[in-house]
């Protein structure tokens, strides 16, 4: 029998050259599918494709080609909607009503950039000395993009939208871990007559397939979303040669109460930021500060919640939490809950596993915490929460600023000049006021501080591929006037 072919390069199927990869459903642990991953050598083919179709074919100055392609792919994307969320729930152990949502939006990222790239104007202006200029952006060149296993398909859109909509070429690597969505999704690409090498898929781990990207002298720009430790090392290896890079790493996002709100709401948002995706979830809000009057009745009303929360079958409709993704992942979140008891907080609920196979746990709440704590410095990236207590906003503020992280917050309360107030204090890329977790398509997303460099979304997602050019017209030579 012939090895199957996963890895879609200058528009064909190639049968991966590197190592075997078990795909494992996180549900039971068992094998579903395998995949080969790209050799090394195929990972610069990919970039060869890329480079090829950058320089050859019309994509990057058919703008009418591009806005064709993008749409046609949301539609076909659109109109397998359920057999794509399931794949994702297969593959992550996400509950489906929530790969439903990461498809439905990927579905609205394609059609919002296609629709952006086909209203933008150049910026042209008269100078105060009679030339006119035009500022007008182009493509950077062949992108790598680079994303993790908890939105597979999501987050690659989040990139592949906005870098084929601005006309460069990419390379996409999805996470070793969840492979599935994108040998789909590159099966739509392959219906949709895309000049070969427009769109090229490499399978396999952040070494090799990762770092031969990152390093490749024909990259012109790496799009990275990951751990922070991981952007650390690619900013590193970007800069000597001022690759141009974007990352968008980890968090330890906080939700501030207010006295004022309404706890039943508060709990509720509470709940869906800290265990939404089961945790796991960059801008999960792994942080909950109450203000100190309301602590005791929002304690009690969580735990009465949270022993409600139904953690199963990703698959069944009525599961509010799934399974995390892996063996090794679970372990992890495991020895921070130990870290957690160690260090004298008191667990008072959940960390326990649930059932007999699979990677699941019961949701964890950390009370009697300090901020200088591992567990709330550190992101756990699982469904853990801690909560804490504040006086006033200066405090509030100050525990919520006090991580190396600053990707988002939420403000919960009915005094909106209040709330506001303290958004402009906080120092976070998104701030959601009486709401948590929805990106909006339109609205900028990344880090502060060490959660990342750049943005993607919105039309700042959309510069974040391409490069600037101002260029300046006099409409009438004449000498200079400058030398005698
Ligand atoms: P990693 O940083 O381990 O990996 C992310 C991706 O980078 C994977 O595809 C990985 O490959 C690849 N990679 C790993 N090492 C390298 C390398 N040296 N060079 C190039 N590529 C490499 O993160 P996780 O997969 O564990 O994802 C979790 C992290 O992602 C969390 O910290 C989370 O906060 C962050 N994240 C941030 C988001 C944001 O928008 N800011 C959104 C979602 C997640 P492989 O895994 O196949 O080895």
């Amino acid at each position: 029998m012939n090895p199957p072919k996963h890895l879609y390069i200058g528009g064909k199927w190639y049968s991966g050259e590197g190592s075997e990869r078990q795909m494992i459903n996180p549900t039971n642990g068992c094998v579903f599918t395998e995949v080969r991953e790209a050799s090394k050598n195929q990972t610069g083919d990919a970039v060869r494709a890329a480079r090829y179709a950058y320089n050859e074919t019309t994509w990057r100055t058919d703008i009418k080609k591009r806005v064709n392609s993008l749409n046609k792919l949301a539609d076909l994307l659109e109109e397998q909607t359920e057999q794509f969320a399931i794949a994702e729930t297969t593959n992550t152990g996400k509950p489906i009503r929530e790969s439903r949502l990461d498809i439905s939006d990927s579905v609205s990222c394609l059609r919002y950039y296609a629709n952006l790239v086909s209203n933008r104007k150049a910026w042209i202006k008269k100078m105060p000395d009679g030339t006119k200029s035009r500022v007008i952006e182009e493509p950077i060149g062949v992108c790598a993009l680079i994303v993790p296993w908890n939105f597979p398909l999501l987050l690659g859109m989040w990139k592949i939208a906005p870098a084929l909509a601005a006309g460069n070429t990419v390379v996409f690597k999805p996470s070793e871990l969840t492979a599935i969505t994108a040998i789909k999704f590159a099966e739509l690409v392959d219906q949709c007559d895309i000049p070969p090498g427009v769109f090229n898929l490499v399978l396999g781990g952040g070494t090799p397939v990762g770092q031969a990207l990152v390093k490749h002298p024909d990259v012109d720009k790496v799009s990275f979303t990951g751990g922070s430790d991981t952007g650390r090392k690619i900013n590193e290896q970007c800069a000597s040669s001022f690759k141009r890079v974007s990352l968008e790493l980890g968090g330890k996002s906080p939700i501030i109460v207010l006295e004022d709100a309404d706890i039943k709401a508060a709990v509720e948002w509470g709940i869906f930021g800290s265990f939404f995706n089961q945790g796991e979830v960059c801008v999960a809000s792994s942080r909950l500060l109450i203000h100190k009057s309301i602590y005791q009745s929002f304690v009690e009303y969580f735990l009465e919640k949270l022993q409600r929360i139904n953690v199963g079958n990703p698959l069944d409709e009525g599961t509010e939490i799934g399974p995390v993704i892996s063996a090794g992942h679970r372990e992890k979140i495991e020895n921070y809950i130990e870290i957690g008891k160690s260090e004298g907080a008191r667990l008072l609920y959940g960390g326990q596993r649930v059932g007999e196979k699979g990677y699941f746990l019961s949701p964890a709440v950390f009370t009697e915490v300090k901020q200088s704590m591992r567990i709330v410095q550190e992101e756990i990236f699982g469904p853990v929460v801690t909560i804490q207590t504040f006086r006033d906003d200066n405090e509030a503020i100050e525990l919520a600023n006090g991580t190396l992280y600053g990707l988002a917050a939420g403000v919960l309360s009915n005094d909106f000049e209040r709330a506001e107030r303290l958004a402009s204090c906080l120092k976070a890329g998104t701030i959601w006021i009486n709401s948590y977790h929805t990106p909006y398509v339109e609205a900028p997303w990344g880090g502060f501080k060490q959660s990342g460099i750049g943005r993607e979304l919105g039309p700042q997602g959309l510069s974040g591929y391409t490069e600037v050019k101002h260029i300046n017209l006099n409409n009438e030579l004449k000498p200079v006037g400058w030398y005698k």
